[in-house]
């Protein structure tokens, strides 16, 4: 992968989603946390209309952490994976609490050891609200690396690490962002819009799909 390939990639993509950025609506770090967890096998906007209320009612890691666990899987059901993601989220503010005074901590080390946290949800963390350099590789981040050949694995915890090699360190957090907008607006997952994508000339992926003839 050449180096000016890749600045291509990120430039092109940086003019074409100026305003990349989380489509996860959150106020602060707990809050980020709960949604993320959330977003798991769910879409952002359906994440975001369970807590517009869910955010009313739980205002900190002692309030989800004392939840009990059958009402709030009711308040969460329709994003689906709720037992699992009730059952997560309630652990992990009750670790928050006993371990750590109710704060989101903000390193990789500390936010991989609570429950339901994994890589990913801890770099939109890093990333999002605690100024710091990461790449979330989130299911759109992963299929766009995959097609612009930017990464090979299948396990996105290697194609964070894939990618930290080409991406400079300065420019993770952005590029992570504008890559996954590109893949929620362009590069979709079943009928990607090749006719429109401003990468198609740097892309050699067989999902390329042309609906417009001659092309
Ligand atoms: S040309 Fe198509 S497959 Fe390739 S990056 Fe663009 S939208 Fe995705």
């Amino acid at each position: 992968m050449s180096e000016d390939r890749v600045k291509k990639i990120l430039s092109l993509l940086e003019k074409a989603y100026p305003d990349a950025g989380l489509v996860l609506h959150y106020r602060n770090p707990l809050e980020l946390l709960v949604a993320t967890i959330l977003a798991a096998q769910c879409t952002d906007e359906r994440v975001n209309k369970v807590t517009e209320t869910l955010f009313k009612k739980y205002k900190a890691a002692k309030d989800y952490g004392s939840a009990r666990q059958e009402i709030f899987e009711e308040e969460i059901r329709s994003t689906g994976f709720y037992k699992n993601k009730a059952k997560n989220i309630i652990a992990c503010n009750k670790e928050l609490v006993e371990r750590l005074g109710g704060n989101v901590p903000d390193t990789m080390e500390d936010l991989v050891t609570l429950p339901g946290v994994g890589r990913k949800t801890a770099n939109v963390l890093l990333g999002n609200v605690f100024g710091k350099q990461a790449m979330a590789v989130d299911t759109h981040v992963f299929r766009v690396s995959h097609r612009l050949e930017l990464a090979k694995s299948n396990d996105p915890d290697k194609v964070e690490l894939e990618l930290y090699r080409i991406i400079p360190q300065e420019k993770l957090t952005r590029s992570c962002l504008v890559i996954g907008t590109h893949g929620r607006r362009t590069c979709v997952a079943r009928k990607p819009l090749c006719d429109v994508c401003v990468v198609e000339k740097l892309c050699n992926s067989p999902d390329k799909i042309y609906t417009t003839p001659n092309v």
